[in-house]
């Protein structure tokens, strides 16, 4: 089967990253490739300490690689300065966090704004666009409320509807679901699906498989390697035999 392919946002070319010296050294990842095209969500599970994490920090240009490559669309993070890395990171990278790391001073709805405010869009703009983000998120009509006055779920919402907010062009997504109720949980995925669908790429990172079940195909990590990997025609079917235990 051939469809005509779409373009290639995220690219990780033989991806190492070792933490610490000596005996202490730990190789969170030992030589990762994988693309992920424009309409495509996969999903990456693995044991806990098995890299997903660092995988998705080195793909947002959080962290840097000890060897390989990640490219975005046509920028390779590394050919970037620190300034050039940020703004990327700003204007086209949708990170939802563990944490919700929102600002507990702003609203719900200047939390989210704040990310198109600094790529300089009017205040009146970017209060629009992150309208239209809660809305996504069911969250329209609590816009106006602190952090503090939303519960866990609704934190998290924010912080996807944050994520989400303009024309990002790669979401990553790491345990989005982990602190959301099971049909709280559904309701993210299906935005997080819905964004990919109109023309982003996506990274979702879980442990569990009815949420892994929303991307096109899941790769498993296991010791920073990819062990496995289902097939994009036929996300119930594993490439190879090599299963994680
Ligand atoms: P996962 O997200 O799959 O649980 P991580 O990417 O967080 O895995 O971690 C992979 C491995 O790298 C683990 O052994 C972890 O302890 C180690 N690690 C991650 N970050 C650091 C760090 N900043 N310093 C030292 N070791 C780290
Ligand atoms: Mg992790």
């Amino acid at each position: 089967m051939t469809a005509p392919a779409e373009p290639i946002v995220l690219t990780l070319t033989d991806l190492v990253r070792v933490h610490g010296h000596g005996a202490q050294e730990v190789r969170a990842l030992d030589g990762v490739s994988l693309t992920v095209r424009m309409g495509e969500l996969v999903a990456v599970m693995g044991p806990s300490g098995s890299g997903k994490s660092t995988l998705l920090n080195l793909a947002g240009g959080l962290d840097s690689p000890t060897a390989g490559s990640v490219r975005v669309t046509r920028d390779v993070l590394s050919g970037l300065d620190a300034k050039g890395r940020a703004a990327l990171r700003r204007r086209r990278i949708g990170y939802v966090f563990q944490d919700f790391n929102l600002i507990p001073a702003l609203t719900a709805a200047e939390n989210v704004a704040l990310p198109r405010e600094l790529d300089g869009l009017r205040v009146r703009r970017a209060r629009r666009e992150a309208l239209d983000s809660l809305a996504d998120v069911g969250l329209a009509e609590l816009a106006d409320r602190f952090p503090d006055e939303l519960s866990g779920g609704q934190q998290q919402r924010v912080a996807i509807a944050r994520a989400l907010v303009g024309p990002r062009r790669l979401i990553l997504a790491d345990e989005p679901t982990g602190a959301l109720d099971s049909a709280t949980g559904e309701a993210v995925m299906r935005v997080v699906r819905a964004r990919v669908d109109a023309g982003a790429a996506g990274l979702l990172v879980t442990h569990e498989p009815r949420f892994a079940a929303w991307a096109d195909r899941t790769v498993f990590l296991r010791d920073g390697v990819i062990v496995d990997a289902t097939d994009a025609d036929d996300p119930g079917q594993l490439l190879t035999g090599s299963r994680p235990r």
